[in-house]
Order: structure tokens, then C-alpha cells, then sequence
């Protein structure tokens, strides 16, 4: 039988009890036959309480020893999980990211996974044992230093561990049933997606459904790892995340994201000339700002605005950047409005299918909601309206788009696909 990896998140472990919960149901999997691998993040709040107590010694930690100290979250989890399934009759052990061979870069906090030394994990399930690894971290072989992946980065750990193993699936368990067409807290009818691409889950990952850390969905997609996003809470089917192919129903949309992490800012009358959208960006990168969506207006009098949005907790160490970039290029100032929130409706349908933009801005058009920004790629589409408005229009277009009732697109061999209910009419 096929090798299976699961990954338990901070909730799922947050307990004593809940850790005998997760043991009972790697046993009974384990049960099944199957040599079973587990990835387990630290319990609850642990990594925010380290970085916490990190914070209160030094305002800026040491990377090297801020890794040292969030790497210890999972070794609790994992060591307290492991004595939950030896007490249930099965053999198990622990390692460490580093133990398990999870070789990284250098990049203390946010490394990259490099290679995956499977030898001593393979040897333990040869012998019968169910292999507890230490979400989230790994060792430079350059340094010899313990890395962190960043936040989140157990899925990431789960992911990398299946493609080397060759497993079966990888199981990501978490304290929601899956991936939903919305945030069912902003929308209550919000439907779970049966299944998902790797193209959809990664638009959606990184326009802000918080279910999987960006990173793992990119190595998913890379190496084919077949994932199944579920509840450690109930028996429920998830959603599985894979490649699409030409069985697989497709809907048109398949889910509305929204962030609300972001402020806009805009730098008023920039002079049009060969150079300075490089220099501002370029900038903005050597200071370590992440920009996401960047819109530059067609120019008048030699002059255009640039405005472009970037993560709301960077505002502040971006502020004297942006002044004296602003000074630099010659512009007219700038400004910031930090009160705004990203909206995106993603479907691989839409590449084919025209009026997808139209429905969603008349949708918005017909609230009166403004639209401050829109940026789009061949399955998505994204607008910035005002942060009060965020969830008001997530359900708007939500229900424009019959996400609640599951409009599939059914694509007959060789022929367009149709659209089964009345989608799009008219527009
Ligand atoms: N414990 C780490 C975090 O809280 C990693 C993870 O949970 O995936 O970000
Ligand atoms: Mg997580």
C-alpha cells in the first residue's frame, strides 16, 4: 500500500487531548496498511508566543537564534504525539526537520527547502514505525544551522516529504472541512470545492485564502503531489487540490478571495521617462517591501500616477522610502491609504469563457462600489475597493456568480464548453 502523509495544523494539535484525537486517527490509518509519514506544526499559539517572548528580549532577534528558538514549537508537538501513539500499542518515532533530512538554503526565517534526504524516515517505516517529523524547519548543510520556512511552513514540510517519498497523498488536516467557493464566515452559503488545480489553488493562495501556505502549493504543483485539504475533526471528504484533466467537471469560477492585509499607495505625477517605474520598484525591493498589484496610468503633460499596494504592516518602515523616492524621480508626492481590502474571483473557466470581468464589475457597479484598482492574470481577476465594503461585495459577487449552487462548466469532447444554468446572460 501507498505511502501516506499527513499534516496535523497548531489547531488540530492544540491540546493534550487533542494530540490522542490525531494519534487515534494516524493509527487507524496506519491500520489500514499504510506506511504512514506525519507532519505537525506546533500546538496553538506556541510559534506566536516564542516570536513574542523573542520580541520582548530584542526588537530585532538574530535570525539564526529566532529559528533556534520558533524550531522548538514543533519539537513539543511532535515528541507529545509520538508518546500518544507508542501508549496506543504502535510503534512511532520523532525527528527533527533536520533528522529527517529536510536540507534548506541559508535563508534563516524563510528558507527554501533544497533537498529531501528520505534514508532515515524510509529506514524507520521499514521497520514498522509511523514517522513523527517536525513541521517547518530544516538544516543548511552550508551553515549547519537549524531554518525555519516561514510561517506556515509545515504545509510546505508535508508536501516536500510526499514528492520524495513518492506518497500516495498528502493529507492536510486543519479546523476547516476544506477549500470554500468563500470565507464561510463572510459567507454563510459558501460551498466546498470537491476538488481544486493546482493553478486555482495557487491564485487563491496568493489573493488570500489562508488554508495553504503559497510555497507548498508551488511544490505541490511542481512535483504532482496530489493534496487533500480535510478536517482532523470529522470524517468528511475535503477537497482534493491536483492537475486538472479532461474527466474533471469544471466550473466556471471556483472560489471569491479577499484580503484585507493590504494599503494602497500612489505616487502623484511621476514624470513619463525610461527608468523610473524601475527605480521606484527597485527601490521598494532593495528595502525588502513585497508590492503586489501595480497600476500606471496612460500619462497628460508628461506626468502619469503610479499606484500599487503592498502589505499594510510594511507601511510604516516604507514611508521614508517612499519620500525619498518621491524626491528622487522628481514627483509630485505621495500618499497612502491604508483603509482598503483586495476582492478576486478565481476560475480556470474564465480563460475561455468572455463577460466574466463585466459581470463582476457590474455586480459592483449596481451596489455602488467603487472600484480603486484592477489587475488581472488569464484565471483571475482582482479589484481594491474601500475595506468597508470588502465583505458586502465578496457576497455580491459570490451570488452573482451562483457559486452557492455550483455552476459547472460541462466540456463535451472536443466541442466549447457550455455553461449549464444561465450564466452570464446578457452581459
Ligand atoms: N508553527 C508554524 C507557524 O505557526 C508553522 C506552521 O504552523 O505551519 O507558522
Ligand atoms: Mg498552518
Amino acid at each position: 500500500m501507498g505511502i501516506v502523509v499527513q499534516k496535523y495544523g497548531g489547531t488540530s494539535v492544540a491540546s493534550t487531548d487533542r494530540i490522542r484525537n490525531v494519534a487515534r486517527r494516524i493509527v487507524a490509518t496506519a491500520e489500514k496498511g499504510h506506511p504512514v509519514v506525519v507532519v505537525v506544526s506546533a500546538m496553538g499559539h506556541t510559534t506566536d508566543q516564542l516570536m513574542g517572548q523573542a520580541l520582548e528580549i530584542s526588537p530585532v532577534p538574530r535570525a539564526r537564534e529566532l529559528d533556534m528558538l520558533l524550531s522548538a514549537g514543533e519539537r513539543i508537538s511532535m515528541s507529545l504525539l509520538s508518546m500518544a501513539i507508542i501508549d496506543m500499542g504502535r510503534e512511532a518515532i520523532s525527528l527533527t526537520g533536520s533528522q529527517a533530512g529536510i536540507v534548506t538554503d541559508t535563508t534563516h526565517t524563510k528558507a527554501r527547502i533544497v533537498d529531501v534526504r528520505a534514508r532515515r524516515i524510509l529506514e524507520a517505516l521499514d521497520a514498522g514505525k509511523i514517522v513523527i517529523v517536525a513541521g517547518f524547519q530544516g538544516v543548511s548543510t552550508i551553515s549547519n544551522d537549524v531554518t525555519t520556512l516561514g510561517r506556515g511552513g509545515s504545509d510546505t514540510t508535508a508536501v516536500a516529504l510526499a514528492a520524495a517519498l513518492g506518497a500516495e497523498v498528502c493529507e492536510i488536516y486543519t479546523d476547516v472541512d476544506g477549500v470554500y467557493t468563500a470565507d464561510p464566515r463572510v459567507v454563510p452559503d459558501a460551498r466546498k470545492l470537491h476538488v481544486a488545480t493546482y493553478e486555482e489553488m495557487l491564485e487563491m493562495a496568493a489573493c488570500g485564502a489562508r488554508v495553504l501556505m503559497l510555497r507548498s502549493v508551488e511544490y505541490a504543483r511542481n512535483y504532482k503531489v496530489v493534496l487533500h485539504v480535510r478536517s482532523s475533526f470529522n470524517n468528511e471528504q475535503g477537497t482534493f487540490v491536483k492537475e486538472g484533466d479532461e474527466r474533471m467537471e469544471k466550473a466556471l469560477i471556483s472560489g471569491v478571495v479577499h484580503d484585507t492585509s493590504e494599503a494602497m499607495i500612489r505616487i502623484r505625477r511621476v514624470p513619463d521617462r525610461p527608468g523610473i517605474a524601475a527605480k521606484v520598484f527597485g527601490s521598494l525591493a532593495a528595502e525588502a517591501i513585497n508590492v503586489d498589484m501595480i497600476v500606471q496610468n496612460v500619462s497628460e503633460d508628461g506626468r502619469t500616477d503610479q499606484t500599487f499596494t503592498l502589505p499594510r504592516a510594511d507601511l510604516p518602515r516604507s514611508e521614508e522610502a517612499l519620500g525619498r523616492i518621491a524626491a528622487e524621480i522628481g514627483a509630485e508626492g505621495w500618499t497612502a491609504e491604508p483603509e482598503i481590502g483586495k476582492v478576486s474571483l478565481v476560475g480556470a473557466g474564465m480563460r475561455s469563457h468572455p463577460g466574466v470581468a463585466a459581470k463582476m464589475f457590474q455586480t459592483l457597479a449596481q451596489a455602488g462600489i467603487n472600484i480603486e484598482m484592477i489587475s488581472t492574470s488569464s484565471i483571475r481577476i482582482s479589484v481594491v475597493v474601500q475595506a468597508a465594503e470588502v465583505e458586502r461585495a465578496v457576497r455580491l459577487i459570490h451570488a452573482a456568480f451562483e457559486l452557492p449552487q455550483g455552476a459547472i462548466l460541462r466540456e463535451a469532447h472536443g466541442q466549447m464548453p457550455e455553461i449549464s444554468s444561465s450564466e452570464l446572460e446578457g452581459v
